[in-house]
């Protein structure tokens, strides 16, 4: 180990649990007998004590172990069925995929039909809530929380019907969260915390951070003089910088009605408008390169300037552009834009864990013993039980660590009375059989495992490639180095991570945020690998595979390098400070949701029933789709949706008298 590494603190005894879960259970899996393998729920990893993901720490997300098996089904077209061991379990429904969608489809199909109904939950995760997962840290006798995933209820005054009364129903009170965290919220600007953006030396020629910048919100009051003064780019930079922001703007599109000038926005990057319509310096395109990341997985190099318009890019003052009418843009259900957002959706609600406290009271719903306690408050402190997901005896049962490979009518899909579901758990190949099934996993999955649907549909349910993005949570002694700088936030548009944060301020119950700098806290960093210059669907491949290469030690080194060199000037010491790290990958994160510049104009700005989500949604025999990407909209409301959609066309499909 060379002196650079030993002073990132590389040597330094933090757990780095690559391997740990998924790994584990396939060994323990395969060195069972054969004619044990079916017992094997007995023996299951799950059934021990201390089998808890959520306080895993090292390369999380995808997780090693919980995608091998699909990648092997991919590669080889499907999965030899012939060693299958039938495990006699029949179910009224099967659900392939236990996030958000894949648990409220068990949700909905139970308030429909009864409590008794029986239903297999299966997911090749070690823990459930797909995306939607939680991370734990345990130090110095503190709990410390922060999603592994899914962060926001965005725009909940926005959310479909049944998205809402799902919220209602697994005990979500919003205003109570709210009132209870007001203080929380305005925590950071209470202690003179500013937003920064950080300029790196391989780009900037040397490392520099400024603050303060403009907050999320804050994009069209522009840069201030103070944080231009020290920005090292160009005069003519800062000037372009100031005239993005200026009331008085020209129109760049003159002669044109409102509508036409948002076609050709739709037509060309935001990056095209800035220089070749705006006219500013190239420098001023770093500012704004990865800001539509968070909702496309793109920067502002493949994503429409009318997208860039509705999320407040600046730039189009003197265009008078007429607001867009509610819902138009991609049918995306939450409102996601920044206009449609500031109009009364209701702001962005933020738990601890993020939306896995939705996933975790989803399965208090479904199985009250597992999930300690009764309450939302509770339920951020409560320790979930594992052991008691999947059980022999009982109605609802959420099996982990299970790749689905097939699913298959049992005879002609339009007269077949069930579906034969297998599935791959320890290296050994298993046989379910369920009266319908629900596919809530991932469009391009789909024609992998269901290899008998039509062509078209493998077609449209394939054109779904998802954006790969990584959240990182790391854990730190405290925070005194933010303090000292007067930063809360740091944009890095050319390093490894694009950001760093602090956790955002809340509390859930007992979960209590740290009030103090002096408090231990968790760090939130995002890295989106991405290619600019590329079409969106290459940089998302492109992406995938850079995320499924890179080992946890390459992560470790850049995180420790880029907290050194943003923080150290506050006193921050990677090799001190960091208590452990979580890289939460997601090589198949956002859902794909259309582009105006890839994509017909059809797809983006109505609900046409020419849009590949459609074609890739429609009922097959028993065999229904959920999942966020079959409303082509990567939000948690579009995934109960789908979920409420698809239970509605097993129920459509025949009245269900239930198993006795
Ligand atoms: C990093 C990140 C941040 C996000 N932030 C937000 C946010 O702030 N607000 C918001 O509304 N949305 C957000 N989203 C989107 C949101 O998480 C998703 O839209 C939603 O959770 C999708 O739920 P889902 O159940 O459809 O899919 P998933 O959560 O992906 O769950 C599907 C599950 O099926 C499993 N599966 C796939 N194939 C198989 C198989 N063959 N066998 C068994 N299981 C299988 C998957 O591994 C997964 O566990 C975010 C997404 C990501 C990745």
């Amino acid at each position: 180990m060379d002196e650079k590494d030993r002073n990132l603190g590389m040597n330094r005894p933090i757990t780095r649990r690559d391997f740990l879960s998924g790994v584990s259970v396939t060994i323990a899996g395969s060195i069972l007998p054969r004619h044990l393998m079916a017992l094997d729920q007995e023996f299951a990893s799950e059934k021990s004590p201390d089998y808890y993901p959520p306080a895993l720490t090292g390369m999380r997300g995808d997780h090693p172990g919980s995608f091998e098996v699909a990648h092997q089904m991919r590669d080889q077209h499907g999965w030899d069925l012939s060693g299958a061991i039938n495990t006699g379990e029949n179910y009224d429904l099967v659900v392939v995929g236990g996030g958000i969608s894949g648990l409220a489809a068990a949700y909905f199909f139970l308030l429909n039909v009864g409590r008794k109904a029986r239903v297999l939950v299966l997911d090749n995760h070690d823990d459930f809530g797909g995306h939607a997962k939680r991370n734990e840290f345990h130090y110095n006798g503190r709990l410390l929380v922060l999603n592994g995933g899914t962060l926001n209820i965005e725009s909940p005054l926005r959310y479909n019907a049944p998205a809402r009364q799902l919220l209602h129903d697994v005990g979500i009170d919003l205003d109570h969260y709210l009132s209870e965290n007001a203080g929380n919220r305005k925590l950071y600007s209470s202690l003179g915390l500013k937003p920064a953006y950080f300029f790196d030396k391989q780009t900037w020629g040397s490392d520099r951070l400024v603050a303060p910048a403009p907050g999320y919100g804050e994009r069209e009051e522009g840069f201030s003089l103070e944080f231009l003064s020290q920005a090292p780019v160009s005069v003519a930079a800062k000037k372009d910088l100031r005239r993005l922001n200026d009331a008085q703007q020209p129109d760049y599109m003159p002669g044109l009605s409102s509508a036409e000038k948002k076609d050709r926005l739709a037509k060309i990057s935001y990056n095209d408008f800035l220089l070749n319509l705006a006219k500013v310096d190239k420098q001023v395109l770093w500012f704004f390169q990865i800001m539509p990341t968070g909702v496309f997985g793109v920067g502002t190099d493949a994503t429409p300037a009318l997208f860039c318009w509705e999320m407040g890019l600046p730039g189009f003052a003197g265009m008078k552009l007429e607001p867009t009418p509610e819902g138009v843009l991609a049918d995306l259900p939450g409102g996601q834009h920044g206009r449609q957002k500031s109009a009364g959706g209701g702001g962005e609600i933020h738990f601890p864990d993020g939306n896995d406290t939705i996933a975790r009271l989803l399965v208090r719903w479904l199985l009250p013993d597992s999930v300690p306690g009764k309450t939302m408050d509770d339920v951020g402190m409560a320790r979930v039980n594992y052991a008691l997901l999947d059980r022999p005896r009982q109605t609802v049962r959420i099996r982990l660590n299970s790749t689905v490979v097939n699913a298959r009518h049992d005879g002609d899909p339009a007269k077949a009375e069930s579906v034969i579901v297998t599935y791959v758990r320890g290296g050994q190949t298993y046989q379910v059989r369920g009266r319908a099934c629900v596919m809530a996993c991932w469009n391009m999955a789909i024609p992998y495992l269901v290899p008998e649907l039509p062509a078209t549909q493998k077609e449209a349910l394939a054109f779904n490639v998802k954006a790969p993005i990584v959240y990182t949570s790391i854990a730190v002694r405290n925070w005194r180095a933010f303090h000292k700088l007067g930063i809360s936030y740091v944009e890095a548009p050319t390093m490894y991570h694009t950001s760093v944060a602090l956790s955002e301020a809340s509390g859930l119950g007992g979960i209590q945020h740290p009030q103090t700098p002096d408090e231990p806290i968790v760090l939130h960093m995002v890295r989106t690998p991405n290619s600019p210059g590329q079409a969106r669907k290459v940089q998302h491949r492109l992406g995938r595979i850079d995320l499924l290469s890179t080992t946890f030690d390459t992560f470790e080194r850049n995180i420790r390098d880029q907290l050194a060199r943003i923080l150290g000037p506050g006193g921050f010491d990677p090799a001190g400070d960091i208590v452990a790290i979580t890289v939460n990958r997601w090589p198949h994160g956002y859902s794909y949701t259309y582009n105006s510049l890839y994509d017909p104009m059809e797809w983006v700005f109505t609900t046409s029933h020419s849009r590949p989500c459609v074609i890739a949604r429609q009922p097959f025999g028993l065999i229904t789709i959920a999942n966020a990407d079959a409303a082509a909209s990567p939000h948690t409301d579009a995934a109960i949706l789908e979920a409420h959609r698809a239970v509605g066309e097993v129920l459509n499909r025949r009245a269900m008298p239930l198993l006795a």
